[in-house]
């Protein structure tokens, strides 16, 4: 039996089995257009499952894309970017640098704003409606310079490895979003 109170219907929509503020186990989930919310018709606590932000940074170095095979769930051994939550506080950009620094151990100089897309994430018993903003920069330096500077401290990244655009497989990547951010990279560097 599964005691936690949040689970995962087969539908991939997350549900309380009671109200967390009071235990009810009259709580409603009310799936409106685009969000999901929870209604305890008890206590009257209303919690709305909102988007949560997310960051994903493209770094260019000689026309070749860095990707690395992601270590942990969801999607292990898919393709990645440095990327991830934006924590409470954090702006897009702030995220963006502190998630590259964190799993390579580079601080990209300058980053530019590339595209959005939503994403779904499904980690552990929760699944998370996110929007994932991406970012581009290019590396002045050369490869073999790059690859040698990498430090996958955080030890969510293995196989960093360079790749050119037009080899890029976009069904190799993780996510919905990264692939989609993919092809919008391409074009943009095309001009
Ligand atoms: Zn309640």
């Amino acid at each position: 039996m599964n005691n936690s109170n949040f689970h995962i219907k087969p539908d991939g929509k997350n549900e309380f089995h009671f109200c967390p503020n009071c235990n009810s186990k009259n709580i409603k989930t009310i799936t409106d257009i685009g969000t999901t919310h929870w209604i305890c018709p008890d206590c009257d606590y209303d919690l709305y499952n909102n988007n949560a932000a997310a960051v994903g940074l493209f770094l260019i170095v000689e026309n070749k894309l860095l990707v690395f095979s992601r270590v942990k769930e969801p999607q292990k051994s898919k393709l990645g970017i440095p990327g991830g939550f934006v924590n409470k506080g954090e702006s897009l950009e702030e995220a963006c640098i502190r998630e590259c620094s964190e799993e390579i151990g580079i601080i990209p100089k300058e980053i530019n704003y590339l595209c959005s897309f939503p994403n779904v994430y499904p980690y552990k018993t929760l699944v998370y409606s996110t929007c994932d903003a991406f970012f581009f920069t290019e590396y002045r330096g050369n490869s073999e310079e790059f690859l040698s500077s990498i430090k996958t401290l955080d030890g969510e990244a293995e196989n960093c490895k360079l790749i050119s655009l037009e080899n890029l497989n976009s069904d190799d990547f993780a996510f919905e979003s990264m692939r989609k951010a993919v092809a919008v990279l391409k074009k943009r560097l095309q001009k």
